[in-house]
């Protein structure tokens, strides 16, 4: 027994300091999914597929808009835009993911930087077709990300390797604090700049930030926040799915990253609606 309890406590403080390599992290199961799944791929693909179906239909119709809260004054006459986000909606970063899930670590700038440097990253199934099949059109891509500003040509290129367009006449990458009104996380200033010279016909991303700048409320905000926005979804807006990271985990905790982990974790637990046998 008393040998029992020794291994146990061992255990558990391997597990506590993550030094187990097993240790557990709530990353695992959905960066499994994201990396590896056919479930995942076939859902990006179907995706992107909706928004190359929807294309002529936006272009056709001028008074189409999907950034209803930016595109001011008369934008009929203006050159169409799509905006997409990058990480998770054009480029794979399961690769870093994975490395923080089996170091049971956890996104850190320190670590990011040299991972973005490397230009790793893969693209997400569909979107290379769909972006093709949108310049091809005519339709100008803007790929407005919250990478940070020292990060952009590393970022830019990651997307030229696999041969993503990215224009030179103009700056399409448009990343965090490259302009001191961009400082924000919130994307509202930077689509609105796209916004100024385009009708930004849709927008692709994989949080909620990437459509809208209230994604951090609380649930019910932001539950409110999606049901308003209804008919965009599938239309004008086309959502990836990423259950390795985003603002509805947070969600669960206020935001809040600066809680401790085990804190946090039962705030995730908490927000669980749950049959009771
Ligand atoms: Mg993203």
């Amino acid at each position: 027994m008393k040998a029992f309890t020794k291994i146990c406590t061992i255990a558990l403080l391997a597990l506590a300091t993550g030094a187990c390599s097993n240790a557990q992290n709530d990353g695992l199961n959905g960066t499994l999914w994201l990396q590896s799944s056919v479930e995942f791929k076939a859902n990006a693909l179907g995706t992107y597929r909706l928004g190359a179906m929807m294309l002529d239909a936006a272009l056709e119709d001028k008074t189409w808009t999907a950034v209803p809260a930016e595109q001011r004054g008369d934008f009929a006459a203006k050159p169409p835009a799509v905006i997409l986000d990058v990480d998770e909606t054009v480029l794979d970063n399961s690769l870093y993911q994975a490395w923080v899930v089996r170091a049971n670590g956890r996104y850190s700038s320190k670590t990011w930087g040299p991972f973005v440097d490397a230009a790793l990253s893969k693209p997400v199934p569909g979107s290379l077709a769909f972006i093709k099949t949108a310049a091809a059109k005519g339709v100008k891509i803007f790929y407005v990300t919250n990478r940070s500003a020292p990060t952009e040509a590393a970022t830019r290129k990651n997307l030229v390797k696999f041969g993503y367009p990215v224009d030179t006449s103009e700056d399409t990458v448009l990343t965090k604090g490259e302009k001191k009104a961009w400082k924000s996380s919130k994307k509202s200033p930077r689509r609105a700049h796209v916004a100024a010279k385009h009708r930004v016909i849709m927008v692709f991303g994989d949080n909620f930030g990437d459509f809208v700048d209230g994604y951090k409320g609380d649930m019910a905000a932001r539950q409110a926040l999606y049901e308003k926005h209804a008919d965009m979804w599938g239309r004008k807006w086309f959502m990836l799915a990423n259950p390795t990271y985003g603002s509805w985990e947070s969600a669960a905790f206020g935001h809040d990253w600066r809680k401790p982990g085990p804190e946090r974790r039962q705030m995730k637990r908490d927000a669980l609606e749950a049959w009771q046998p």
